[in-house]
């Protein structure tokens, strides 16, 4: 079966004659590195430029990336900031109590409204890395926030589709109009999360707000709270399913110009890392998803999280 995504317009085969159970995907992330050269532990802290931002008892803290890809001079600025979320060397997001990911929700808020505030910045990126598979080179958990004075081809072909399909649909915003069926993972008050009917990663997963919002900067404190609980369970489940797999997190939210509040819906994509793109993905743009959406969601959804 061939679909394509709505959203990037990629066509994404859905090879499930090649079907693997969930354990053939086993790609457990790799052993941490020893505590003593992990320079987001505090007791390291000499290894890092300096913090930008922490918390009491340092639980959680912003740092400058030490290998920044973006300069700081005026004429290409950007910012690269490390959210170190968490002072043990161990522990992984999926373990941290609704009150952890509260706060890391209200810090991300914070320092997102901090770098869109400058006048040079047109696009505030903030994603998670976990595990060696998925890019990071720390196993110590963290996030990443870039700050950047253009705004990124991908958002901005995103934001023309999310454009047009409301204006040729009665001023209806695509999000708002989804309907989920057998595809919803878990929602609760505020949120839903569920994989796309055109996914182009197994078990890949979208979080959504249930009310329009279009930025970071509109969320409540209750929603903060409530996606904080959503995000954490929804990869708990998936790193319950598959094993300890590496995932990305990357939060989508409007650029800070352009009037896309009424088109534009904010939303977090878990993406697990269970194979690499390689040739055909490189060479064609099109991916190969061996397991059904509905599939995926039934297998997420029976995993039983404390
Ligand atoms: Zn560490
Ligand atoms: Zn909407």
């Amino acid at each position: 079966m061939i679909k394509r995504c709505y959203l990037t317009g990629e066509f994404v085969f859905y090879a499930t004659a090649r079907a693997k159970r969930p354990h053939s995907f086993h790609k457990p992330q790799e052993k941490s590195v020893p505590k003593q050269y992990c320079p987001f532990c505090v007791e390291n802290v000499a290894m890092t430029p300096g913090v930008i931002y922490a918390t009491e008892n340092d639980e959680i803290r912003i740092i400058p990336n030490k290998y920044p890809f973006l300069d700081k001079d005026e004429i290409d600025f950007g910012v690269h900031d490390v959210l170190v979320d968490t002072k043990e060397h161990e522990e992984r997001m999926s373990d941290f109590s609704d009150e952890r990911m509260y706060k890391l929700m209200q810090v991300i808020k914070m320092r997102f409204a901090e770098l869109e505030s400058d006048k040079r910045i047109k696009y505030v990126q903030v994603f998670k890395n976990q595990g060696r598979e998925a890019g990071a080179s720390q196993s110590h958990s963290h996030w990443q926030i870039t700050a950047l004075n253009v705004v990124p081809l991908k958002m901005e072909h995103l934001i023309g589709v999310l454009r047009n399909y409301y204006y040729e649909h009665n001023r209806k915003c695509y999000f708002c109009s989804m309907e989920f069926g057998e595809r919803v993972v878990e929602e609760n008050d505020h949120f839903v999360s569920y994989l796309p009917a055109d996914g182009k990663f197994a078990y890949g997963m979208d979080i959504l707000p249930k009310r329009h919002i279009s930025t970071l900067d509109d969320f409540t404190e209750e929603e903060l709270k409530a996606f904080g609980v959503i995000l954490r369970n929804s990869v708990k489940r998936l790193v319950t399913l598959l094993d300890g797999i590496s995932y990305n997190v990357c939060l989508y939210s409007a650029p800070i110009s352009g009037d896309n509040e009424e088109h534009f819906h904010f939303y977090a994509q878990i993406i697990p890392r269970i194979g690499h793109m390689a040739g055909f993905e490189f060479s064609t743009g099109c991916y190969i998803n061996s397991v059904l959406p509905e599939e995926g969601a039934k297998a997420l959804r029976q995993v039983e999280i404390p």
